[in-house]
């Protein structure tokens, strides 16, 4: 369920992933970090903690999901073989409970008695209020004023699950200004809270915390795609905000180089526009929210502001292990913008009856360009981050 021995074996012990990563925080929080890393390596050398986490994830959450062959989206392209990883199935409706799970269990096991959350499309809040409730915790969650507004439904279900909501109305009033506000809360009370990060972001160890507990979808889908075919995919295709699903889906391939691995970002308007939230495409290096890696910036070198039509990858950075792999060329990352995205999730919609998360849509959208590409024979995953249901709403407005 788990991956561990793997050769490839980033980070190194302070965090980084080759330039990328590491842990760049006030000298008296190092600490708390070094303290957290500690406890996490012992929980994943703890058989119980591991049954724990699993047992939730299968009872709980619904795991493992369905890889499911898109039968009729790989007619609708003449070719291939098309395979969603289905985490839209998942309790609450998205991959981010797969972490929360995990990083509740460990704050119980480190005797917090508080969580708190950041969130964007409120995914991660919906998740972590879920577990929080569940567990016995107290729940706090941090949530930019805009995006409060944009989904507004998750924001309802957070506050039914028992959670506070803080609407913050700093900067740009999204997901990274929510994040700047959950990390200021963190450090100034760290001795009793427990941060859950919702995304392969943030300080080591979170980038390397949040994979562990997400590489359980690449390890189904490496484990179904044998039964079903015999063989690893050629392709594995996610979706990239701060990059989770897309790690967690590629992590099991690591050692495995004929299994190309494609993250999708955000273009927004279009890459030649103010108005995107591709980090790779655009972004130059820098230091943000505690680790190095590249961050959209305006015309004067500070952190720009990032746009998407999907709040939940409208984040100026991008994971440090994407970074890493992006310059080394081991996955390769491709923009997606706003109309490409919400053409594919009219056309999942209406060919597979599965309506997507708008973040899911940018991975199927690049179908378009691939599938012209590939071999008859090939065989395409693409990871189904999250369900629609959420987004369905005020995308019929534009599809009209
Ligand atoms: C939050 C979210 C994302 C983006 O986050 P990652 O950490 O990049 O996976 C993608 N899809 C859905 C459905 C989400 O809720």
């Amino acid at each position: 369920m788990f991956v561990k021995n793997l050769k490839y074996n980033l980070p190194d012990k302070d965090g980084f992933f080759g330039e990328f990563g590491g842990a760049f925080v006030p000298e008296n929080f190092k600490q708390v970090l070094k303290r957290l890393d500690d406890e996490f390596e012992k929980a994943i050398n703890d058989e119980n903690f591991l049954k724990e986490v699993y047992d939730l994830l299968k009872d709980y959450s619904g795991r493992p999901t369905p890889l499911y062959f898109a039968k009729n989206l790989t007619n609708y392209y003449g070719k291939g073989k098309i395979y969603l990883k289905r985490e839209d199935l998942n309790h609450t409706g998205a991959h981010k409970i797969n972490n929360v799970i995990g990083q509740a269990l460990l704050a119980k096991r480190m005797d917090a008695k508080k969580v708190i959350a950041e969130t964007g499309a409120g995914q991660h809040g919906v998740a972590s209020a879920t577990a929080a409730t569940l567990l016995g915790l107290e729940c706090d969650v941090f949530m930019g004023e805009k995006d409060i507004i944009r989904q507004h439904l998750n924001v309802e279900r957070m506050k039914l699950l028992g959670a506070k909501v803080h609407s913050v109305d700093t900067g740009t009033k999204t997901l990274a200004d929510a994040c700047d506000a959950a990390i200021d809360y963190w450090l100034r009370h760290s001795d009793e809270v427990f941060y859950i990060l919702g995304s392969a972001v943030g300080p080591h160890p979170y980038p390397k915390m949040v994979r562990f507990f997400q590489s359980v979808i690449g390890n189904e889908i490496k484990h179904q795609c044998l039964e079903k075919e015999g063989r690893l995919p050629d392709y594995v295709l996610a979706c990239i905000g701060g990059g989770s699903n897309a790690i967690g889906a590629f992590h099991a391939f690591m050692d495995s180089p004929e299994v190309k691995l494609i993250g999708l970002e955000a273009a927004g308007e279009g890459l030649d526009t103010d108005k995107t939230a591709a980090s790779l495409a655009k972004g130059k290096k820098m230091i943000l929210h505690g680790k190095r890696q590249y961050v959209l910036c305006d015309k004067d070198g500070n952190v720009g502001e990032s746009y998407s039509i999907s709040a939940g990858l409208d984040y100026p950075g991008c994971g440090p292990e994407h970074c890493y792999l992006h310059d080394t060329g081991r996955a390769q990352y491709e923009p997606i913008t706003d109309d490409e995205a919400v053409q594919a999730f009219a056309r999942l919609s209406k060919l597979e009856g599965i309506i997507p998360a708008i973040e899911s849509a940018h991975a199927v959208a690049y179908l378009e360009k691939l599938m012209p590409e590939t071999n008859k024979d090939e065989i395409i995953v693409v990871n189904l981050s999250g369900r629609g249901d959420k987004d369905t709403e005020r995308l019929l407005q534009l599809l009209v």
